[in-house]
């Protein structure tokens, strides 16, 4: 079961308080960009929230392991993560000055004095997620011809392209006719 959202006590809105929270979050999937990540086990976050005076500072860590396909031969692939969570609430903002345009920078504590972690959670693994999931960094892939992955099977059609290719040189190349003439 998720338990994404932190309830912020009364302490905490004194200046130079600070408390621990932690849970799991256990999203059904996330998408990376062209990947799609399922996780098996639900990821476990730890964060600390401390008042920096007019403001909730959220720091901590989101762990976990989740599951996508490598991105060269298709096979599933697990991926550990270990995301940096951080988050700045404004509390007040009422009476909070803000230059123009600075206001989406920052969140504001919303009235129920409640943080939902879900978005800094993802934003916080979809940082740590690598730009291409490989199974091994010289994963060989699959063939583009006939479909067999190249880290278990090997096949001829590289070579048979190589193979066609100078074929259809050889037929571009008007020199070639004149050797078939044997003059
Ligand atoms: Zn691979
Ligand atoms: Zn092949």
């Amino acid at each position: 079961m998720d338990s994404t959202t932190i309830h912020v006590s009364q302490e905490l809105f004194a200046p130079a308080e600070s408390s621990s929270f932690a849970g799991v979050f256990a999203p059904e999937e996330l998408q990376a960009g062209p990947d799609t990540y399922t996780f098996k086990d639900p990821l476990s976050w730890n964060v600390l929230v401390s008042n920096t005076g007019g403001a909730l500072l959220v720091s901590g860590t989101v762990n976990g392991t989740g599951t996508t396909e490598c991105a060269r031969c298709l096979e599933p692939l697990e991926v550990a993560i270990n995301g940096e969570v951080e988050g700045y609430y404004l509390l007040n903002a009422e009476e909070v000055e803000f230059e123009e345009g600075e206001d989406e920078e920052f969140e504001v504590l919303g009235e129920d004095n409640t943080i939902d972690l879900v978005p800094l959670l993802e934003a916080a693994i979809l940082v740590d997620l690598p730009l291409q999931p490989l199974c091994r960094e010289d994963c060989a892939g699959i063939c583009p011809d006939c479909g067999v992955n190249l880290n278990e099977q090997s096949c001829d059609c590289a070579q048979k392209r190589a193979q066609a290719d100078a074929e259809f040189e050889e037929a571009k190349n008007p020199f070639a006719k004149l050797k078939e003439l044997n003059l």
